[in-house]
């Protein structure tokens, strides 16, 4: 393809990875990200073997192991502890890792010009004529690309200029996220953690180097307010009595690191672009944490996206195949994520004996027969 230029709203992973992936097949990209810095905020995550195989292939897999914690096993726990189920994760030719969204965000940032990033530039709406798109940007400045890709998230002002406003869901829960220290002996090895209460829920992730993500959920409304207390007293008290570390991780992060968000989702988007404009990660797709698979789609999304660009004929025809290539996929991953957490957070007692009853009758074997699915994607 020619000297065409792509125009990229928002700087968030998506954003970011594109902005390489596209670099990387001699395509002139630039990121418009309205934050004054990029400070990729939100603990941590994990790169399950579907997203670390789209880091080696752009050359970034030895800088992302580098500072991230390795992960084999993933155990359901019940609230006093015991492994309810302890799934392999298989053998793949990349590993899972988890890490924090700040060094995923510099590794990426690592492999693009700096000049390629734009920061202060909030996108108010957008033009497209003539084969052109025009984006206008709150303080009057104007941008002219061939084509623009929407990472902007999942209030994507891109999506709303292509489709019209619409809110994301609230699913009936929130999220609160921290990081922290914790050099105890209370999680095995090489293992991250889910422990089922009722109606509430407790992650533990392991970004290496002695230092945990974890995450905490709620049956509450959607516009939960905080405890007087503070978000740190509140949890505390919210999972008094769970299994170690629960408490040590909840202790060991401080009020203010504690990040809170709804669980929020769309219905799978039909289309996700128009002429020379087209969606991607949150803004095309946001999900439920419950796979922890958001980033990861993103990841592929970008991958995906450079490949059609590099070979199809005109970039208009690269922005429908990409579309139609990842269409299906991002929607398995949306429903699947909405279903793990309605299960995940049920509280009526008879179904929350049902789940323990079920979770520890299933074959581990079989559950890592159908993740396997999920994590051998190859772009
Ligand atoms: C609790 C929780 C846990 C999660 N855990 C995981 C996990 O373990 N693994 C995983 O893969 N995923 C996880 N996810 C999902 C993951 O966080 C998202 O899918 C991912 O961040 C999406 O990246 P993005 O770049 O598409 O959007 P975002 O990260 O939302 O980035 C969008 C960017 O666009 C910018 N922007 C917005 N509007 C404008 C505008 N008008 N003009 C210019 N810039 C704009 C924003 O400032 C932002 O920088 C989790 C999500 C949550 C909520």
């Amino acid at each position: 393809m020619g000297a065409e230029s792509i125009g990229i709203v928002g700087g968030g992973i998506g954003g970011i990875a594109t902005a390489v992936a596209l670099h990387q097949v001699g395509i002139n990209a630039v990121v418009y990200e309205k934050a004054a810095g990029l400070h990729e905020v939100g603990a941590g995550m994990m790169l399950w073997p579907n997203a670390t195989r789209v880091l080696r292939e752009m050359g970034l897999l030895e800088k992302v192991l580098a500072c991230s914690g390795p992960n084999t096993h993933f155990l359901v726990r019940a609230t006093c502890g015991k492994v309810l189920m302890n799934i392999a994760l298989g053998k793949f030719d990349v590993p899972a890792v988890c890490m924090r969204r700040s060094d995923l965000l510099a590794v990426l940032l690592m492999a693009l010009p700096r000049e390629r990033v734009c920061l202060g530039y909030d996108l108010k709406c957008l033009k497209q004529s003539r084969g052109k798109v025009r984006l206008f940007f709150s303080d009057g400045l104007v941008a002219e690309h061939d084509a623009v890709v929407g990472a902007d998230g999942i209030r994507s002002r891109v999506r709303s200029e292509l489709f019209g406003d619409s809110d994301p869901i609230y699913r009936g829960y929130t999220v609160w996220r921290g990081l922290a220290r914790y050099d105890g002996n209370a999680v095995p090895p090489g293992s991250n953690s889910e422990t089922w209460g009722v109606g509430k829920r407790f992650g533990i992730l392991n970004t290496g180097h002695e230092r945990f993500t974890w995450y905490a959920t709620a049956n509450v409304p959607s516009r939960h307010l905080d405890a007087s207390c503070g978000r740190k007293r509140e949890l505390q008290n919210m999972f008094a009595g769970w299994h170690e570390p629960v408490a040590d991780l909840i202790d060991a992060t401080a009020n203010d690191g504690i990040l809170k968000n709804g669980a929020r989702d769309f219905a799978p988007l039909r289309r996700w672009g128009d002429g020379m404009v087209t969606l991607l990660g949150d803004a095309a797709h946001p999900c439920t944490p419950n796979l922890g698979q958001g980033g990861c789609m993103a990841l592929e999304d970008a991958l995906v996206l450079a490949k059609c660009v590099d070979r199809e004929a005109s970039l208009h025809s690269a922005l429908r195949r990409y579309e139609s290539l990842r269409f299906h996929r991002t929607k398995g991953i949306q429903q699947r994520s909405l279903l793990m957490g309605h299960i995940g957070q049920w509280q009526n007692p008879l179904l929350v004996t049902g789940r323990r009853v079920v979770t520890r009758l299933l074959s581990p074997k079989l559950i890592e027969r159908n993740l396997r699915r999920v994590y051998s994607y190859k772009t």
